[in-house]
């Protein structure tokens, strides 16, 4: 399907794949023609959930979700779960062929950190009611961020997980894992700094980590403790100790407030700008 042995070779300054031989997606590496054309004959059908709660709705939702109608996983039946606690304020959109759109009402919680965390177990919940049985793969998505260029099926895979674009190039010492030896989420070292903004997989896979990282987020909560990166912190150490099948780069969601681009050659989504003063709960 995809000359893999050679096309690896086709980025010289990048990792690009895993000591456990999962592929790190980089620009270059891949052909998309030949995944569309894969998943299309295997038809494959994609679940997109994404959280837009409180001021984030207003912020954000509209720009993310225009611009994944340009580029998200094209060709493909797709449906958007939008998570929110004003369905009534959600901007109607118009969608392409084979894509659809489902609201979810989900109450406000008061802490940010709670909004964030507890995406973990409605996601895990939607899955198992709803998701796992009409779609083969699902991703999950932060909402404050938007697309630019192809995010296409070379993503799809069993288990995916991003590198956070913050870290790709710092030494490993620097990485934000939490390192609080009372939260669960505490780990000395890893293979990855992944980013909680995109995770996905077979469903399957993607309702263990929800499930393993919001028992965690809550067994931490009994403890009272806090990871310090909240569910990013657990998801590091889930994919530390389950693999992902394949990893993303920081093309697939790069802040051009970071610097140094010279290895990524093509923006596939962007962070949208940050306004936590305005836009979180509580700060
Ligand atoms: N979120 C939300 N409303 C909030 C806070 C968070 O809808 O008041 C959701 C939203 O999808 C957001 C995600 O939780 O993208 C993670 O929060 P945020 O983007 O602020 O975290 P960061 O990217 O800064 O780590
Ligand atoms: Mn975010």
């Amino acid at each position: 399907m995809v000359r893999r042995c050679a096309a690896y070779r086709a980025r010289q300054q990048v990792k690009t794949i895993t000591s456990w031989n999962g592929p790190i997606m980089w620009n270059g590496i891949f052909d998309g023609k030949a995944y569309d054309e894969l998943h299309i004959q295997l038809r494959s059908s994609v679940a997109l959930t994404v959280f837009a709660v409180g001021r984030y709705l207003d912020a954000y939702y509209k720009d993310f979700l225009t611009s994944a109608e340009q580029h998200f996983m094209l060709g493909l039946p797709v449906t958007y779960y939008v998570f929110t606690d004003s369905p009534e304020k959600v901007p109607q959109i118009k969608l392409g062929p084979q894509r659809s759109l489902k609201v979810i009402k989900v109450k406000m919680y008061t802490r940010w950190q709670d909004i964030s965390m507890m995406r973990m177990s409605m996601i895990s919940d939607l899955i198992e009611s709803e998701i796992a049985s009409n779609f083969r793969y699902i991703f999950c998505f932060d909402v404050d961020q938007v697309f630019e260029a192809r995010f296409g099926s070379e993503a799809l895979g069993d288990s995916v997980a991003l590198i956070h674009a913050g870290f790709y190039k710092a030494p490993k010492e620097e990485w934000s894992y939490d390192r609080n030896k009372k939260s669960t989420a505490f780990m000395e070292t890893g293979d990855f700094y992944y980013h909680a903004a995109i995770f996905g997989g077979l469903c399957a896979n993607v309702k263990n980590l929800t499930d393993a990282c919001y028992l965690s987020i809550m067994e931490d909560k009994i403890n009272d403790v806090e990871a310090v990166w909240h569910d990013e912190s657990h998801l590091n150490k889930y994919f530390w100790l389950n693999k992902p099948s394949k990893l993303l780069p920081p093309e697939y969601c790069w802040n051009y407030g970071m610097g140094d681009k010279s290895n990524i050659k093509i923006v596939r989504l962007r962070w949208a700008p940050k306004h936590y003063d305005t836009l979180r709960t509580n700060v």
